[in-house]
């Protein structure tokens, strides 16, 4: 038997025969680390730890510590899940299985529909499963047997026929469960921990609507239970903040099934609150020297065909449209118009940065089984800008955008962020566009930019566009969940498709920087971030309705219009609720309603013309003038501020 090489993360070396593994390896370092192990790294790849190695490798144990483990951990949970799934329903087929943000889910084939008293059978017999203690062991079968073996089991063969090698590995859990799988795994089923199955849900084979719908079960697991719990905690709370519950509650937006999937309606509550948004963005733009431009929604394909998308970005785009001149398209992006306004007069290096701003509505395709709410839609509106500018500019620009980043979130009462810079692969693969001098310009920019705000970017090596460089940046919402919001990308691209140019100082042409960035992104998906961040409790300058006037008896109603009018010519949206219903219950729907304050009159209020006064959050407080009254509403609107 030979010998092979293997070096630890420490850098040290050890001689051992082929064929060892990697839990033997823990072993002999300590016992306490073969003990916490759940997978190994070998040369950057994940390992089974009990998976022999053959030739000379660096070698990661991995344990809790690790995320990468717990992605491991997760889509172990999942075959624990497929294997009770098989023991206890043992016609069901089986479909994929991977891990997920915060958990996992397996597809299955079954003509019964799963039910909520299922789950809580199967995670039962998870349980029973797990105590078994039983090994996930790695098996290769030849690809016409698996083939074979396999025939009456469609969806596995079908993935065989596309995926698998001559030879596949396949992994087993009990004598129930065997399925394609590349793994790896954590190495027993006593390694999991805490575990719960979430929900059942329709998925279609392979997220393609004409494929068979199959039943998708989703769980979540976690290292300790500590964790498991705070993280059910927050889905609960996450549930209560749902914006499609909250959209509805509250009627802020629809989608109509008459219309479309994916095409959002705006209420009257919900247009009062975009339009605030919109009016903040377009003030900004101008005070922080952007120009307003607005362009079609269609334009001829040849103009995609120019700008690249009627290739790159074919599968997003709506199909094209047969006019009697021509065939237009749908735009799935604002850049190729700005890109023509930059394009239509000659600009010399002093008229640089030329910055076009607009809030642009773009369509694009996506499948109707990934459509969410407000997350996820066909035809959105970005706070789009384009940036051209000279070289020497690039810095200051990035700095500029990622300080209006930064206000932008601060504005809305998002304190946490994170930010992440994608980079090239240095040019290795060949897979990037533009010049080395351009990236290295571009990635410079961006690392003295976030070094000055004193930004703290993880830098992603290899994950960016195939145009330029980026920087995106994560909001952290108030339970505590990231939502990616603004990016800032460079473009190496789109200036040479379309031959953009200025003069410079030495009277000959050169080609400016394109820089995209947008802020909230989508104006709808914004929207569904701050309802579920503020729980549709939204900041009095957002607020629908400010104020409602709650009259105690008819008696009052004229004294209560008096109210709502002069609320009105201070600026404060202000209704009232007149039906000859009890006070305490307008009392308790307009807290429902999450309206901020409620001004209650009765008799006394009328005579001495003063109002008492509700907050949805801090109730009660007390009799005041109207005057005061309208002073404090009118504070807290013209500070934006994000609490009461
Ligand atoms: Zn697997
Ligand atoms: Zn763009």
């Amino acid at each position: 038997m030979s010998n092979i090489e293997i070096t630890l993360p420490d850098g040290s070396k050890q001689s051992v025969a082929a064929g060892v593994t990697p839990i033997d390896i823990a072993k002999s370092i300590s016992p306490r680390l073969a003990d916490a192990a759940l997978v190994a790294k070998v040369n950057g790849e994940l390992y089974d730890l009990t998976r022999p190695l053959e030739k000379d490798a660096t070698l990661e144990i991995l344990t809790n510590k690790n995320p990468e483990a717990l992605e491991v951990y997760r889509h172990s949970t999942a075959h624990l899940l497929a294997a009770a799934v098989l023991e206890l329903y043992p016609e069901t087929k089986l479909g994929i299985g991977p891990p997920i943000d915060n958990g996992f889910y397996y597809d299955f084939d079954r003509a019964t529909p799963f039910t909520p008293e299922d789950l809580e059978k199967i995670e039962k017999k998870m349980w029973e499963i797990q105590q078994r203690n039983l090994p996930y062991e790695r098996v290769l079968t030849k690809k016409d047997e698996g083939l074979q073996k396999y025939s009456d089991a469609w969806m596995k063969c079908e993935l065989i026929t596309e995926r698998a090698g001559e030879v596949f590995s396949e992994y087993t859990l009990g004598p129930h469960f065997i399925d394609f799988c590349r793994g790896p795994h954590v190495p027993s089923t006593s390694k999991i921990k805490a575990f719960k199955l979430l929900s059942i849900a329709g998925a279609y084979w392979k997220g393609d609507e004409h494929n068979k719908q199959l039943q998708r079960i989703y769980g979540t697991a976690f290292f300790t239970p500590k964790d498991l719990e705070e993280h059910i905690k927050q889905v609960e709370e996450a549930k209560k903040r749902d914006h499609r519950k909250l959209g509805k509650e509250l009627d802020l937006f629809s989608i109509q099934e008459l219309a479309g999937p994916g095409l959002i309606f705006f209420h009257p509550k919900g247009g009062i609150i975009r339009k605030q948004l919109e009016d903040w963005m377009r003030d900004q733009y101008l005070e922080r020297g952007y120009s307003l431009v607005y362009t079609p929604h269609v334009a001829k394909f040849d103009l995609w065909k120019t700008s690249g998308h009627a290739g790159f970005y074919a599968a997003n785009m709506f199909t094209r449209m047969e006019l009697d001149d021509a065939e237009y398209q749908l735009k799935p992006m604002n850049c190729p118009f700005h890109i023509l306004i930059y394009a239509d007069k000659q600009h010399s290096y002093r008229d640089l940065p030329v910055r076009l701003g607009e809030l642009g509505t773009v369509y694009r395709y996506e499948r109707s089984g990934t459509l969410n709410g407000l997350f996820r839609v066909r035809g959105f509106t970005q706070d789009d800008a384009h940036i051209f500018c000279r070289p020497d500019q690039v810095e200051n620009e990035v700095v500029d955008c990622l300080q209006f980043a930064i206000d932008t979130l601060a504005t809305y009462g998002f304190d946490k962020y994170t930010a992440e810079v994608s980079t090239w692969d240095g040019g290795v693969s060949g897979k990037y566009d533009g010049a080395p001098e351009q990236w290295e310009m571009a990635e410079q920019a961006l690392r003295r930019a976030t070094a000055r705000l004193n930004i703290d970017a993880k830098v992603i090596p290899d994950e960016a566009a195939f145009y330029g460089p980026k920087i995106d940046v994560k909001l952290v919402d108030a339970i505590g969940r990231p939502w990616q919001l603004s990016t800032v990308q460079f473009d190496f691209t789109l200036p040479r498709r379309f031959n953009l140019e200025y003069i410079g100082e030495d009277n000959k042409p050169h080609q400016p920087v394109m820089v995209h960035r947008a802020l909230y992104g989508s104006i709808e998906r914004f929207f569904g971030i701050l309802i579920e961040h503020y729980a549709g409790a939204f900041p009095v300058w957002l607020a629908p309705v400010q104020a409602i006037v709650l009259p105690i008896t008819d008696k009052q109603n004229e004294y209560a219009h008096s109210l709502v009018r002069q609320l009105d010519a201070a600026g404060i949206r202000a209704t009232i609720d007149e039906r000859s219903e009890k006070v305490n219950f307008k009392i308790r729907e307009a807290q429902l309603q999450k309206i901020p304050f409620m001004l209650v009159v009765g008799g006394r209020e009328a005579e001495n013309g003063q109002v008492s006064v509700r907050n949805r959050k801090h109730g009660d407080q007390g009799v005041k003038t109207v005057a005061d009254t309208i002073a404090t509403i009118r504070a807290l609107i013209d500070s934006k501020a994000v609490t009461e």
